[in-house]
């Protein structure tokens, strides 16, 4: 934590501001170890403050030892603007991502400081992951790889897609996961066309694709991996997108290293994907840790490069209505000279 800390001190140090506000609850999590639903730190060039209630104190001392734990008298607001004052704060730097506007309003009254916003100080640390997240992570792809080799078994036809995502978060809690790291995503059949088909009480028939969307949370960080499998012979139009959709994704995979953009990255699946005669419409991929989608994003939009350290999904897809889908995802350490592929499930076409 102490690293963390540090690592934002700097930026304060260049942004010359005299401390910040952290209210975004992941980010809080991350800076501090705490992991309460309830709580702001403070982080000054000199000082490490995490204000709590009653509820929260002793887990928030166990937790954030890198903190000074206080618990509140009145309010937050209240004990953040006798911190600030104590601590001699004058420009203090805010969360904007993380701070609704009744919240602002409550300590522009209150702190006789200036409040400054500021956007993605913590998101940016938490894009390179330390050895330690690295290690848990890697458990949480384990897990998940583990659910996928399991519900092989399992799916067959006249189970619903609920059947097969309340096995999937059965077996991910009894592998030592917390829960899901999301809702499980199992689209069959014509579903498979939305990219966001969380299961739903469709029956599972002889013939349909089925693409599983899910991953893991453990000890705070999340895993998220997609596979599309056949349950007897899908339809031969299928079978070619998935030719296509896992070339793309190889292909995207062995471009990653060190220094690449982001947005090519992005533009290279996509270019993979509309010369083979279809498209999609969303990310090639995200990073994820604490949340599920973090910076950096392998979007057009991304200004950001890849750095060794950084764990990236890449799943690109194809959708075509009525008809069904196929997405294949991976999780991605970028390693010194290229990447490693954490997940290590099968990609070539499963029939069941
Ligand atoms: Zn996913
Ligand atoms: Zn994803």
């Amino acid at each position: 934590m102490q690293a963390r800390i540090e690592a934002l001190r700097e930026q304060l140090r260049t942004e010359q501001l005299d401390g910040l506000l952290v209210t975004g609850a992941s980010n809080r999590r991350y800076l501090t170890g705490f992991t309460g639903t309830a709580g702001v730190a403070l982080v000054t060039l000199e000082k490490a403050i995490l204000i709590t209630d009653f509820r929260y104190t002793d887990q928030a001392r166990n937790q954030a030892s890198a903190f000074e734990v206080i618990q509140f008298d009145v309010s937050f607001v209240e004990q953040i603007a006798i911190e600030c004052e104590k601590l001699g704060v004058k420009k203090l730097a805010f969360e904007q991502d993380h701070m609704t506007f009744t919240n602002f309003t409550a300590y522009k009254d209150k702190v006789q400081a200036e409040l400054i916003p500021v956007s993605g100080y913590i998101e940016n640390i938490r894009m390179v992951k330390s050895a330690e997240e690295i290690q848990i992570i890697r458990k949480a792809v384990e897990i998940a790889d583990a659910t996928f080799s399991h519900i092989l078994n399992f799916i067959k036809p006249g189970l619903t897609e609920k059947d097969v995502a309340n096995e999937m978060e059965m077996f991910m809690r009894a592998s030592g996961a917390d829960c899901s790291s999301f809702d499980t995503i199992v689209a069959s059949g014509h579903r498979g066309a939305l990219p966001h088909g969380v299961a739903t009480t469709k029956v599972i028939e002889q013939g349909d694709m089925v693409t599983l969307d899910f991953g893991a949370l453990y000890r705070g960080y999340r895993s998220d991996m997609t596979r599309t499998v056949a349950v007897g012979h899908p339809l031969a139009q299928l079978k070619e997108v998935y030719e296509i959709v896992l070339e793309a994704e190889l292909q995207t995979i062995a471009m990653l290293k060190p220094g690449v953009a982001c947005k090519d990255v992005d533009l290279f699946a996509h270019g993979y994907v509309e010369q083979n005669g279809y498209g999609f419409g969303h990310g090639t991929g995200h990073s994820l840790g604490v949340d599920l989608h973090e910076q950096p994003f392998f979007s057009t939009k991304s200004e950001n490069e890849l750095v060794e350290g950084m764990i990236m999904t890449v799943e690109p897809g194809i959708y075509i209505p009525c008809v069904g889908g196929v997405r294949i995802e991976d999780d991605v350490l970028i390693t010194a000279t290229g990447c490693e592929v954490l997940t290590r499930s099968p990609k070539e076409l499963i029939l069941l």
